[in-house]
């Protein structure tokens, strides 16, 4: 366990600093800030960003920094420019027991380096206590806490170029729950399962993010708790957007019906005018999982073709063979003859 104890906290003047000193203890390894003087809006901002951001981090301001120093019962490690490196100090600060990383704003009372076990410098020269923290902890844990998994509501998708960030997807029993509140029937529910098997299983093959894969495919069919007509894609977007669903889900299930509506289509069967073809990888794996998937039974390209065929429908015939051939290239091998096995 891992406490940083923030000294010196001017309420107005660091407001900035000292939440960045938060913010670099909670993402380097640390679980708890304590800081001596009271501020209720820090506290309120960090409890906002980890209730987002996920983990269980937490600030109490306030404190008797003398008491809690004289009282500490592991090591207590003090970051000041007049330490000895980090490096000599670090292979003798023992692993086990609770540690109390201490940092200042301006000049730090005597008192600190006395009571410390530890002064330690992040190099010699001046810097700051949120470079000092950082770097510290990240020695300390030899790299390792940058790859914890906060589990957050909010997710960064680690990205070359441009933001991603996800809300936390549904598990599949968090799913199987939401198709059963939202109403859909047995038949209904059964189809979603077998198609999520065929769709994660392309996934994988091709590449794709299995993750919201896994979660759309479950959920694709949920608009069928509204009716069975075509618009129980865009039924099925809406509940999930009321549900706060990320919008990549909700893009995959409003595109998921036939094999992309196109803009005549659209037209005709007087549906809101947006963009009906899945144009993403995971957008068209759930869509051509679907179109593979009758009832709960796997079919061949061709038995869908002949239906629709006889039906007349040339443009979804169409649309049909170009899904097929395009996700069967990027998984490798002709869809017909991937089993569910
Ligand atoms: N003269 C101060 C000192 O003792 O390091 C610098 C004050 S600095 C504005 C605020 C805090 O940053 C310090 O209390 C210390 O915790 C941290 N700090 C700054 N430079 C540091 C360094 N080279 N090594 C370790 N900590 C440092």
């Amino acid at each position: 366990m891992i406490t940083v104890l923030r000294l010196g906290h001017r309420v107005s003047r660091d407001k900035r600093t000292t939440t960045h000193v938060a913010l670099a203890a909670r993402a380097f390894g640390a679980d708890k800030m304590l800081v001596s003087e009271k501020d209720e809006a820090l506290e309120k901002r960090i409890k906002g960003l980890t209730g987002r951001f996920g983990g269980d981090f937490k600030v109490e301001t306030g404190c008797n920094w003398r008491k809690v120093l004289k009282t500490w019962p592991g090591k207590i490690i003090h970051l000041t420019m007049y330490g000895e490196h980090v490096h000599d100090a670090l292979p003798r600060i023992p692993r086990t027991e609770d540690i109390l990383v201490v940092v200042g704003s301006e000049k730090v009372p005597s008192e600190v380096y006395e009571l410390a076990h530890f002064n330690v410098a992040v190099g010699s020269q001046p810097h700051s206590e949120v470079a000092a923290l950082a770097v510290f902890l990240d020695r300390f844990f030899k790299g390792e806490a940058l790859k914890k998994d906060f589990e957050g509501e909010l997710k960064v998708v680690p990205s070359q170029s441009g933001k991603k960030v996800v809300n936390k997807l549904p598990t599949k029993d968090e799913c199987l729950r939401m198709l059963v509140d939202a109403g859909c029937d047995e038949p209904t529910i059964e189809h979603c399962i077998v198609v999520n098997k065929l769709a994660v299983k392309l996934a994988k093959l091709s590449g794709a993010e299995v993750a919201l894969v896994d979660a759309s495919s479950m959920l694709h069919d949920i608009g069928r708790s509204k009716g069975h007509d075509i618009r129980h894609g865009i039924e099925g977007a809406r509940i999930l957007k009321e549900l706060g669903l990320p919008k990549e889900v909700v893009r995959i299930v409003e595109k998921h019906v036939g094999a992309g509506l196109t803009t005549g289509a659209v037209r005709r069967l007087g549906l809101p005018e947006r963009d009906y073809i899945p144009r993403t990888l995971e957008e068209k794996l759930v869509c051509h999982a679907d179109s593979l998937i009758s009832g709960n039974k796997k079919v061949k390209l061709e038995e869908e073709l002949k239906t629709y065929e006889k039906q007349g429908l040339k443009e979804y015939v169409k649309n049909l063979k170009k899904l097929h051939k395009e996700l069967s290239e990027a998984c490798g091998l002709d869809l017909d003859e991937v089993s569910l096995d």
